[in-house]
């Protein structure tokens, strides 16, 4: 991976750790030219970051998803609030982010609802990425909406993935189990990252 773009990743508010990143990049690059990477739940750009880099490397191209008002069950954190309006705005934090990692050319930000977008939308994805809002309900929601558009052999990828109840929320895990039964196989894990491949 480009260091500079390394090492602005590592420094950008998020959670993404460096390996899951790594991991991610490294998946997303052996897609296809004129492929598309699709991630859902932007956040501040972190790991919008490690797909950047890899559509840079594969030829390919990241739309970014987010309503950029946190979600319900994330850490508050107070310095990303609107003082106009009092509630949480990622939005300004996401332009920065790309900005600094010089990835505007390859990156589309989508500012809206995971399902609310996933009505309208038709492309096929190459890579998708799942690190939406982690409630049962959400989790759920946005496999619902985006995961029929990855391609035959194309990628899914499913972030906080925590299989014993001590680790984490158990969303990720279920969403990881249902497309293991429809249609997808594991190929590899780092940390709480899961890779898998639509197989039928
Ligand atoms: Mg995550």
């Amino acid at each position: 991976m480009d260091v500079a773009l390394r090492q602005v990743a590592e420094g950008a508010t998020g959670f993404m750790p460096p390996q899951e990143g790594l991991a991610l990049y490294t998946a997303a690059a052996a897609i296809p030219a004129g492929g598309l990477i699709c991630e859902v739940g932007t956040y501040c750009g972190k790991s919008t970051l490690y797909l950047a880099a890899a559509a840079r490397a594969a030829g390919a191209t990241v739309v970014t998803v987010d309503h950029h008002r946190g979600s319900e069950e994330k850490y508050h954190d107070t310095t990303l609030v609107d003082p106009r309006t009092g509630r949480l705005d990622t939005l300004p934090f996401l332009r920065r982010t790309l900005e600094q990692g010089q990835v505007e050319d390859v990156v589309t930000a989508i500012v809206g609802r995971s399902e609310q977008v996933g009505r309208w939308w038709t492309t096929p994805i190459a890579l998708l990425f799942l690190d939406g809002g982690h409630t049962e309900e959400q989790a759920q929601a946005d496999y619902e909406a985006w995961g029929r558009h990855v391609t035959s052999g194309g990628l899914l990828a499913i972030h906080d993935v925590f299989p014993d109840p001590a680790d984490g929320g158990q969303a990720p895990h279920h969403v990881l189990l249902r497309a293991l039964d429809e249609g997808f196989r594991e190929q590899s894990r780092t940390g709480s990252l899961r890779v898998l491949r639509r197989v039928d």
